[in-house]
Protein backbone atom coordinates (compact mmCIF):
# COMPACT_ATOMS: atom_id res chain seq x y z
CA UNK A 1 0.00 0.00 0.00
CA UNK A 2 3.06 2.17 0.80
CA UNK A 3 4.27 1.66 -2.21
CA UNK A 4 1.60 2.42 -4.75
CA UNK A 5 1.02 5.59 -2.37
CA UNK A 6 4.82 6.72 -3.61
CA UNK A 7 3.72 5.34 -6.73
CA UNK A 8 0.76 7.79 -7.39
CA UNK A 9 2.84 10.84 -6.11
CA UNK A 10 5.00 10.43 -8.56
CA UNK A 11 2.70 9.99 -11.54
CA UNK A 12 0.95 13.12 -9.76
CA UNK A 13 3.76 15.63 -9.39
CA UNK A 14 5.43 14.26 -13.35
CA UNK A 15 1.65 15.56 -14.05
CA UNK A 16 1.92 18.81 -12.30
CA UNK A 17 5.99 19.30 -14.32
CA UNK A 18 4.73 18.72 -17.40
CA UNK A 19 1.88 21.28 -17.04
CA UNK A 20 4.07 23.44 -15.53
CA UNK A 21 6.84 23.48 -18.36
CA UNK A 22 3.35 23.95 -20.68
CA UNK A 23 2.69 27.05 -18.97
CA UNK A 24 6.12 28.48 -19.10
CA UNK A 25 6.56 27.59 -22.59
CA UNK A 26 3.72 29.07 -24.02
CA UNK A 27 4.33 32.14 -21.25
CA UNK A 28 7.40 32.64 -23.03
CA UNK A 29 6.52 32.21 -26.79
CA UNK A 30 3.28 34.45 -26.10
CA UNK A 31 4.71 37.51 -26.87
CA UNK A 32 6.05 36.81 -30.24
CA UNK A 33 2.90 35.37 -31.28
CA UNK A 34 1.36 39.11 -31.75
CA UNK A 35 4.26 40.15 -34.12
CA UNK A 36 4.95 36.76 -35.70
CA UNK A 37 0.96 36.74 -36.31
CA UNK A 38 0.59 33.63 -34.85
CA UNK A 39 -3.51 34.78 -33.85
CA UNK A 40 -6.59 34.34 -35.66
CA UNK A 41 -10.18 34.76 -35.06
CA UNK A 42 -12.77 32.53 -35.32
CA UNK A 43 -16.49 33.73 -35.54
CA UNK A 44 -19.68 32.25 -34.04
CA UNK A 45 -23.27 33.15 -35.33
CA UNK A 46 -26.13 34.55 -33.36
CA UNK A 47 -29.24 32.96 -34.39
CA UNK A 48 -32.71 34.70 -33.67
CA UNK A 49 -34.83 31.82 -33.94
CA UNK A 50 -38.48 33.68 -34.07
CA UNK A 51 -37.58 35.53 -37.45
CA UNK A 52 -35.25 32.25 -38.41
CA UNK A 53 -32.24 34.79 -39.36
CA UNK A 54 -28.46 35.64 -38.77
CA UNK A 55 -28.49 37.72 -35.12
CA UNK A 56 -24.51 38.50 -35.60
CA UNK A 57 -21.29 37.34 -34.73
CA UNK A 58 -19.04 36.54 -31.81
CA UNK A 59 -15.21 36.93 -32.36
CA UNK A 60 -12.59 34.47 -30.80
CA UNK A 61 -9.56 34.02 -31.06
CA UNK A 62 -7.18 31.31 -31.02
CA UNK A 63 -3.72 30.48 -31.30
CA UNK A 64 -1.22 28.74 -34.16
CA UNK A 65 1.43 27.62 -32.01
CA UNK A 66 4.40 26.84 -33.90
CA UNK A 67 5.46 23.66 -31.96
CA UNK A 68 1.89 22.70 -30.38
CA UNK A 69 -0.94 23.49 -32.85
CA UNK A 70 -3.77 25.57 -32.29
CA UNK A 71 -4.29 26.51 -28.51
CA UNK A 72 -7.48 27.48 -26.88
CA UNK A 73 -8.06 31.08 -25.47
CA UNK A 74 -8.81 29.30 -22.41
CA UNK A 75 -5.40 28.08 -21.70
CA UNK A 76 -3.63 31.86 -22.79
CA UNK A 77 -6.14 34.53 -21.74
CA UNK A 78 -5.20 33.88 -18.27
CA UNK A 79 -1.49 33.92 -19.61
CA UNK A 80 -2.23 37.36 -21.26
CA UNK A 81 -3.80 38.82 -18.55
CA UNK A 82 -0.53 38.19 -16.13
CA UNK A 83 1.68 38.96 -18.57
CA UNK A 84 -0.49 42.26 -19.87
CA UNK A 85 -0.08 41.00 -23.27
CA UNK A 86 -4.02 41.18 -23.35
CA UNK A 87 -3.66 44.96 -24.10
CA UNK A 88 -2.10 44.67 -27.49
CA UNK A 89 -3.92 41.44 -28.06
CA UNK A 90 -7.11 43.21 -27.80
CA UNK A 91 -6.33 45.87 -29.69
CA UNK A 92 -5.32 43.66 -32.73
CA UNK A 93 -8.81 41.31 -31.99
CA UNK A 94 -11.11 44.47 -32.05
CA UNK A 95 -8.99 45.91 -35.50
CA UNK A 96 -9.65 42.37 -37.14
CA UNK A 97 -13.41 41.97 -36.25
CA UNK A 98 -14.12 45.54 -36.89
CA UNK A 99 -12.62 45.19 -40.42
CA UNK A 100 -14.20 41.72 -41.42
CA UNK A 101 -17.50 43.47 -39.73
CA UNK A 102 -16.84 45.72 -42.37
CA UNK A 103 -16.04 43.60 -44.82
CA UNK A 104 -19.56 41.53 -44.58
CA UNK A 105 -21.02 44.59 -44.94
CA UNK A 106 -19.69 45.14 -48.21
CA UNK A 107 -21.37 42.15 -48.75
CA UNK A 108 -24.63 42.96 -48.02
CA UNK A 109 -24.73 40.87 -44.27
CA UNK A 110 -25.30 43.67 -41.47
CA UNK A 111 -25.07 41.75 -38.57
CA UNK A 112 -23.03 43.23 -35.49
CA UNK A 113 -19.71 41.66 -34.43
CA UNK A 114 -19.12 41.32 -30.83
CA UNK A 115 -16.04 41.09 -29.04
CA UNK A 116 -14.66 39.70 -25.35
CA UNK A 117 -12.94 41.81 -23.09
CA UNK A 118 -10.69 41.57 -19.94
CA UNK A 119 -11.16 43.81 -16.86
CA UNK A 120 -7.70 44.34 -17.69
CA UNK A 121 -8.40 46.60 -20.52
CA UNK A 122 -10.33 48.92 -18.44
CA UNK A 123 -7.33 49.83 -16.40
CA UNK A 124 -5.18 51.03 -18.96
CA UNK A 125 -7.56 54.10 -18.95
CA UNK A 126 -7.68 54.64 -22.50
CA UNK A 127 -10.14 51.90 -23.71
CA UNK A 128 -12.68 54.11 -24.87
CA UNK A 129 -10.10 56.47 -26.80
CA UNK A 130 -8.88 52.98 -28.48
CA UNK A 131 -12.38 51.84 -29.55
CA UNK A 132 -12.57 54.84 -30.87
CA UNK A 133 -9.74 55.32 -32.57
CA UNK A 134 -9.83 52.06 -34.21
CA UNK A 135 -13.87 51.99 -35.36
CA UNK A 136 -12.55 55.28 -37.30
CA UNK A 137 -9.63 53.42 -39.20
CA UNK A 138 -11.97 50.41 -39.99
CA UNK A 139 -14.75 53.02 -40.83
CA UNK A 140 -16.95 51.01 -38.83
CA UNK A 141 -20.01 52.87 -37.14
CA UNK A 142 -20.08 52.32 -33.88
CA UNK A 143 -23.98 50.51 -33.53
CA UNK A 144 -22.30 47.43 -35.18
CA UNK A 145 -19.67 47.01 -32.46
CA UNK A 146 -20.73 44.85 -29.52
CA UNK A 147 -18.19 44.70 -26.30
CA UNK A 148 -18.75 41.11 -24.08
CA UNK A 149 -17.88 41.92 -20.27
CA UNK A 150 -18.11 39.55 -17.45
CA UNK A 151 -19.55 39.79 -13.68
CA UNK A 152 -16.37 39.45 -12.43
CA UNK A 153 -15.33 42.47 -12.74
CA UNK A 154 -17.23 43.78 -10.05
CA UNK A 155 -14.09 42.85 -7.58
CA UNK A 156 -12.17 45.81 -9.40
CA UNK A 157 -13.17 49.34 -9.09
CA UNK A 158 -16.51 49.22 -10.35
CA UNK A 159 -17.08 52.69 -10.07
CA UNK A 160 -14.42 53.51 -12.31
CA UNK A 161 -15.49 50.88 -14.89
CA UNK A 162 -18.99 52.26 -15.13
CA UNK A 163 -17.93 55.81 -16.05
CA UNK A 164 -15.86 54.01 -18.68
CA UNK A 165 -18.62 51.58 -19.75
CA UNK A 166 -20.81 55.01 -19.75
CA UNK A 167 -18.59 56.80 -22.19
CA UNK A 168 -18.15 53.93 -24.59
CA UNK A 169 -22.26 53.61 -25.05
CA UNK A 170 -22.35 57.05 -25.63
CA UNK A 171 -20.26 56.70 -28.39
CA UNK A 172 -23.26 54.17 -29.76
CA UNK A 173 -21.22 50.93 -29.05
CA UNK A 174 -23.58 48.29 -27.37
CA UNK A 175 -22.07 46.56 -24.09
CA UNK A 176 -23.52 42.68 -23.16
CA UNK A 177 -22.70 41.23 -19.83
CA UNK A 178 -21.49 37.82 -20.60
CA UNK A 179 -22.06 34.41 -19.02
CA UNK A 180 -24.17 35.86 -17.03
CA UNK A 181 -25.88 34.09 -14.21
CA UNK A 182 -22.25 32.57 -13.13
CA UNK A 183 -20.42 35.31 -11.04
CA UNK A 184 -21.23 36.86 -8.02
CA UNK A 185 -24.27 39.75 -8.32
CA UNK A 186 -25.73 39.56 -11.01
CA UNK A 187 -28.93 40.78 -10.59
CA UNK A 188 -27.45 44.22 -8.43
CA UNK A 189 -25.39 44.54 -10.88
CA UNK A 190 -28.21 45.24 -13.83
CA UNK A 191 -29.19 48.24 -11.58
CA UNK A 192 -25.98 49.45 -11.54
CA UNK A 193 -24.12 49.01 -15.09
CA UNK A 194 -25.58 50.38 -18.42
CA UNK A 195 -26.13 48.00 -20.59
CA UNK A 196 -27.85 46.38 -23.72
CA UNK A 197 -27.45 42.75 -23.58
CA UNK A 198 -27.84 39.70 -21.59
CA UNK A 199 -26.05 36.43 -22.15
CA UNK A 200 -27.09 33.17 -20.43
CA UNK A 201 -24.45 30.91 -19.55
CA UNK A 202 -24.05 27.92 -20.94
CA UNK A 203 -25.00 26.22 -17.58
CA UNK A 204 -28.85 27.32 -17.63
CA UNK A 205 -29.19 25.81 -20.90
CA UNK A 206 -27.70 22.54 -20.60
CA UNK A 207 -29.90 22.13 -17.17
CA UNK A 208 -33.48 22.62 -18.87
CA UNK A 209 -34.85 19.41 -17.26
CA UNK A 210 -34.14 20.93 -13.81
CA UNK A 211 -37.34 23.00 -12.68
CA UNK A 212 -35.46 25.41 -11.04
CA UNK A 213 -32.94 26.00 -13.54
CA UNK A 214 -36.41 26.82 -16.34
CA UNK A 215 -37.90 29.11 -13.12
CA UNK A 216 -34.72 30.95 -13.19
CA UNK A 217 -34.37 31.41 -16.73
CA UNK A 218 -37.96 32.22 -17.45
CA UNK A 219 -37.57 35.07 -14.46
CA UNK A 220 -34.37 36.34 -15.76
CA UNK A 221 -35.70 36.49 -19.50
CA UNK A 222 -38.73 38.42 -18.19
CA UNK A 223 -36.77 40.93 -16.17
CA UNK A 224 -34.73 41.42 -19.15
CA UNK A 225 -37.59 42.60 -21.38
CA UNK A 226 -38.63 44.53 -18.66
CA UNK A 227 -35.11 46.34 -18.35
CA UNK A 228 -35.05 46.18 -22.80
CA UNK A 229 -32.27 44.52 -22.50
CA UNK A 230 -31.51 41.82 -25.51
CA UNK A 231 -31.54 38.04 -23.88
CA UNK A 232 -29.37 35.55 -25.90
CA UNK A 233 -28.90 31.96 -24.67
CA UNK A 234 -25.38 30.68 -24.88
CA UNK A 235 -24.38 26.93 -25.63
CA UNK A 236 -27.32 26.17 -27.31
CA UNK A 237 -27.02 22.24 -28.96
CA UNK A 238 -29.74 20.66 -29.98
CA UNK A 239 -33.07 20.97 -30.67
CA UNK A 240 -34.48 20.28 -26.79
CA UNK A 241 -32.48 23.33 -26.04
CA UNK A 242 -33.90 25.22 -28.83
CA UNK A 243 -37.92 24.28 -27.93
CA UNK A 244 -37.39 24.73 -23.95
CA UNK A 245 -35.50 28.41 -24.77
CA UNK A 246 -38.35 29.32 -27.12
CA UNK A 247 -40.74 28.20 -24.97
CA UNK A 248 -39.46 29.90 -21.91
CA UNK A 249 -39.39 33.11 -23.96
CA UNK A 250 -35.76 33.34 -25.08
CA UNK A 251 -35.26 34.79 -29.11
CA UNK A 252 -31.91 35.20 -29.41
CA UNK A 253 -29.43 31.72 -29.36
CA UNK A 254 -25.46 30.91 -29.92
CA UNK A 255 -24.01 27.49 -30.13
CA UNK A 256 -22.89 24.54 -31.65
CA UNK A 257 -26.70 23.89 -33.17
CA UNK A 258 -26.66 26.99 -35.09
CA UNK A 259 -22.96 27.19 -35.54
CA UNK A 260 -19.28 26.76 -34.01
CA UNK A 261 -16.89 29.52 -34.32
CA UNK A 262 -15.83 29.17 -37.86
CA UNK A 263 -12.75 30.76 -40.10
CA UNK A 264 -14.05 32.85 -42.88
CA UNK A 265 -13.51 30.26 -45.34
CA UNK A 266 -16.02 28.04 -42.95
CA UNK A 267 -18.37 30.97 -43.12
CA UNK A 268 -18.19 31.35 -46.74
CA UNK A 269 -19.66 27.82 -46.85
CA UNK A 270 -22.40 28.37 -43.86
CA UNK A 271 -23.71 31.33 -45.53
CA UNK A 272 -24.20 29.54 -48.65
CA UNK A 273 -26.19 26.69 -46.91
CA UNK A 274 -28.51 29.20 -45.53
CA UNK A 275 -28.43 31.52 -48.59
CA UNK A 276 -27.25 34.33 -46.80
P1 LIG B 1 -17.06 32.90 -23.92
O1 LIG B 1 -16.93 34.35 -24.27
O2 LIG B 1 -18.14 32.50 -22.98
O3 LIG B 1 -17.20 32.16 -25.33
C1 LIG B 1 -18.01 31.04 -25.57
C2 LIG B 1 -17.19 29.78 -25.54
O4 LIG B 1 -18.09 28.67 -25.56
C3 LIG B 1 -16.28 29.61 -26.75
O5 LIG B 1 -15.12 28.88 -26.34
C4 LIG B 1 -17.12 28.76 -27.68
O6 LIG B 1 -16.37 27.99 -28.58
C5 LIG B 1 -17.83 27.87 -26.70
N1 LIG B 1 -19.13 27.42 -27.21
C6 LIG B 1 -19.93 28.03 -28.10
N2 LIG B 1 -21.06 27.33 -28.31
C7 LIG B 1 -20.95 26.22 -27.55
C8 LIG B 1 -21.82 25.08 -27.36
O7 LIG B 1 -22.91 24.96 -27.94
N3 LIG B 1 -21.39 24.13 -26.48
C9 LIG B 1 -20.19 24.25 -25.84
N4 LIG B 1 -19.84 23.25 -25.01
N5 LIG B 1 -19.37 25.30 -25.99
C10 LIG B 1 -19.74 26.27 -26.85
P2 LIG B 1 -13.67 29.43 -26.70
O8 LIG B 1 -13.66 29.99 -28.09
O9 LIG B 1 -12.71 28.33 -26.36
O10 LIG B 1 -13.47 30.64 -25.70
C11 LIG B 1 -13.40 30.43 -24.32
C12 LIG B 1 -13.37 31.74 -23.57
O11 LIG B 1 -12.14 32.45 -23.85
C13 LIG B 1 -14.47 32.71 -23.98
O12 LIG B 1 -15.66 32.34 -23.34
C14 LIG B 1 -13.89 34.02 -23.52
O13 LIG B 1 -14.11 34.21 -22.13
C15 LIG B 1 -12.40 33.83 -23.76
N6 LIG B 1 -12.03 34.49 -25.03
C16 LIG B 1 -12.12 34.03 -26.30
N7 LIG B 1 -11.66 34.95 -27.18
C17 LIG B 1 -11.28 36.03 -26.45
C18 LIG B 1 -10.72 37.31 -26.77
O14 LIG B 1 -10.52 37.68 -27.93
N8 LIG B 1 -10.46 38.14 -25.70
C19 LIG B 1 -10.72 37.79 -24.41
N9 LIG B 1 -10.43 38.67 -23.44
N10 LIG B 1 -11.24 36.61 -24.08
C20 LIG B 1 -11.52 35.73 -25.08
CA1 LIG C 1 -18.21 35.94 -24.85
CA1 LIG D 1 -20.10 33.35 -22.53
CA1 LIG E 1 -16.58 32.62 -20.42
Amino acid sequence: AKGAGKNRYCVYSEEMGKQELRKMELEKDLHPALDNEQFFLVYQPRWNVKENCLAGWEALIRWNHPRLGIISPGEFIPIAEETGLIVPMTDWTLKKACLQCREWQARGVLEPISVNLSVRLFQTGSLQKTVQRILDEAGLDPQWLELEITESMVLYDIQEIIRQIEGIRNMGVKISMDDFGTGYSSIGLLDMIPLDTLKLDRLFTNNLESPTKRAIISAIILMAENLHLEVIAEGVENQEHVDFLLQLGCRNMQGYFYGRPMSIEQIDEWMKQRSI
